[in-house]
């Protein structure tokens, strides 16, 4: 039997809706679609315009929040607050990153190690995870609008070469928006579902997945066959895509009308506008032959012969992309059966004429390049649902398994709905100096703290040889069979030290307590969230408060009392804040303290390298 909630605070009925909706979680623009009379559909704003979702954030005074197009004006007035692009920065540590520092308006936090970027806007620091949570729930919030109903379910794409840091951020950020995300699925597999390639189990086909968004290339080779999409190969640039033909048009006209290069650069609003037009341009001239406009008292135009004149270097650019991925596949051309076209920018008449010619065949381009993504994703829903019969679903986990880490919090290792059989592995350290054992706590359940979750048993791996802390490698693998076997191994690959343990996943646990773990782990979301970031930044604080000490201790030659003073100073502040739990405390110490010691740090390194290479012995 049904039933029904009552919202207390808003005296409404909640309805429950039982569909699986389909996100696109873009670079530029994210969108929500579902299974609607038996055919995708994209949702659109409340006008009825726009089904896309700018995938831009921006925090206004007193934390005001604005998702999507509204947020866009403020990426020239206020890049300080605006936080875009938040994909690239998904599952990503500072030093994946630290080179595209420049790219970015806001401030990406440089601690200068391992652990996942924040971004701090004010006083305030957010994860890459938070930030795509707000982004998910405005489309939580549209779909729901459209249905009269709460919606818990989703599949949410990715790029194919995201790598497991990456998917699980993208689960993460799916469950803080109040979504079970039943799959994370590749964004070109969900291009093929939605042109009707691979639903039938008996189609096989080489399939090649053409994607030039705003800001990114992606082209990917797929091989489908039972049901199974399988990635052969991936290529692309991600830093090319319509922003650079945007930009290629501005230069032209620059140099064309003579305009003054330094005055555009110190007016933003002014640079702004110009660019606007240029993107007017390029939309115009995919359907026409010439374009014309005034912005004041300049009268800009643009012919469509100019214009593929000045992008043709770019898209030879991608093509040379899909000329590397089409080795990699070891594929011949002839081998591609089908060639479909995704993102805003394929509506560029020459971009399909180039690929087309590429290929050596016609392209598919009947659907929505914006839209087809989600679409895919909602067929891939409907299926999950069980709405299409004829579909073979592969066996999957229906639980995470993980690990517990410092704080007690859960690593995952295998995420759930991973298909069975399963591999999965990932390196950790130590955090004391000479620690010799470690334990191995083996946890099952979707909670971030391992207290809530189901232990399935633990070891210790004993006799690692004594090392300075974070030194040791020490390797955790689960491998995970299609009985739901569990086997776990640690090595410490310096020493080769081993131990392994063997468990059964889905021992004592009916089908209804699993259910029970994750609707609670989806109510739970946002407070588990923020305990993980504090005992995150916790530990983190841990870190640099113990390299710090060191740091003053080994280098009291080389900085001047004022520098040894200060450096303390900031790191009592620091060992103060991680006492306590707010979190942005924490980070923002951690923040005073790293900028600071930075350049001392770089100073300290060099006077050391000068000592070395004059043979001195270095204390
Ligand atoms: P996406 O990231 O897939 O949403 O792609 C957005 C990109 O597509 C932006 O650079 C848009 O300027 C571009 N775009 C959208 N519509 C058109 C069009 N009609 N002609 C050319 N480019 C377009």
């Amino acid at each position: 039997m049904a039933k029904i909630a009552i919202n207390l605070s808003k005296g409404t009925i909640e309805k429950d809706s039982n569909i699986i909706v389909g996100i696109d979680l873009g670079t530029t623009n994210s969108l929500v679609a579902y299974m609607k009379d038996g055919t995708p559909h994209a949702v659109k704003d409340e006008n009825g315009k726009n089904t896309l979702v700018a995938s831009i954030i921006h925090f206004g005074q007193k934390e005001e929040v604005v998702v999507g197009n509204e947020a866009k004006q403020f990426l020239v007035q206020q890049p300080e607050n605006t936080i875009y692009s938040i994909k690239r920065l998904m599952g990503k540590s500072f030093k994946d990153v630290a080179d595209l520092e420049q790219y970015f308006g806001y401030k990406v936090i440089d601690e200068d190690t391992d652990s996942l970027v924040k971004i701090r806007v004010d006083d305030k620091f957010y994860t890459p995870i938070e930030l795509s949570a707000k982004i998910l729930s405005q489309l939580k919030s549209r779909i729901e609008a459209e249905l009269g109903a709460t919606v818990r379910k989703a599949v949410i794409t990715v790029p194919a070469y995201f790598n497991d840091a990456q998917r699980q951020a993208t689960r993460d950020a799916g469950k803080l928006a109040g979504l079970d995300v039943l799959r994370i699925v590749n964004e070109p597999t969900a291009a093929s579902l939605a042109y009707g390639i691979g639903i039938d189990p008996e189609d096989t086909q080489i399939v090649a997945v053409y994607d030039l968004g705003g800001g990114t290339f992606d082209i990917s080779i797929l091989q489908i066959q039972q049901g199974i999409f399988e990635v052969l190969a991936t290529n692309g640039d991600t830093f090319l895509g319509g922003d650079d033909f945007d930009r290629v048009i501005v230069d032209y006209w620059i140099d064309h009308y003579g305009l003054d290069k330094s005055l555009l650069k110190t007016d933003k609003s002014r640079s702004q506008a110009i660019r606007l037009e240029a993107e007017q341009a390029k939309k115009t001239l995919s359907t026409k032959d010439k374009f014309q406009s005034k912005l004041g008292d300049l009268s800009l135009e643009l012919t469509r012969e100019t214009f593929e004149q000045l992008i043709r270097p770019l898209i030879d650019k991608t093509l040379k992309a899909c000329k590397n991925a089409r080795t990699d596949a070891k594929i011949e051309p002839a081998q591609i059966d089908q060639v479909i076209m995704v993102g805003g920018s394929t509506r560029v008449p020459l971009v399909q004429q180039m690929v087309s010619d590429f290929f050596g065949k016609s392209v598919n381009n009947s659907l929505n390049p914006d839209e087809v993504v989600a679409l895919g994703a909602a067929i891939q829903a409907d299926i999950l649902a069980g709405n299409n019969k004829d579909i073979l679903l592969i066996d999957i986990t229906p639980l995470s398994l993980g690990i517990e880490t410092m704080g007690g919090l859960m690593d995952v290792i295998i995420p759930r709905n991973s298909k069975v059989p399963s591999k999965a592995g990932r390196q950790y350290t130590t955090s004391v100096d000479g620690q010799k054992n470690l334990k191995v706590a083996v946890f099952q359940g979707e909670r971030d703290l391992v207290k809530d979750n189901r232990k399935l048993g633990e070891f210790i791996l004993a006799g690692i040889p004594p090392m300075a802390a974070g030194m040791p490698k020490i390797e955790i693998q689960f491998i995970l069979d299609a009985d739901g076997i569990l086997k776990v191994k640690a090595k410490e690959l310096r020493s080769g030290v081993e131990q392994s343990i063997q468990m059964r996943s889905t021992y004592g646990i009916s089908e209804e307590e699993m259910g029970k773990m994750l609707l609670e782990s989806i109510q739970h979301a946002e407070e588990d969230m923020a305990v993980r970031v504090l005992m995150e930044a916790k530990n983190e604080a841990n870190n640099i408060i113990l390299s710090s000490d060191k740091f003053v201790e080994q280098n009291k030659a080389l900085l001047s009392e004022e520098e040894r003073t200060t450096t303390i100073e900031l790191t009592n502040a620091l060992r103060e804040s991680a006492k306590g739990t707010d979190k942005d405390l924490i980070n923002k110490a951690m923040d005073e303290l790293n900028t600071y010691t930075h350049p001392l740090a770089h100073r300290v390194m060099d006077a050391n390298i000068q000592t070395a290479l004059q043979g001195k012995k270095i204390d």
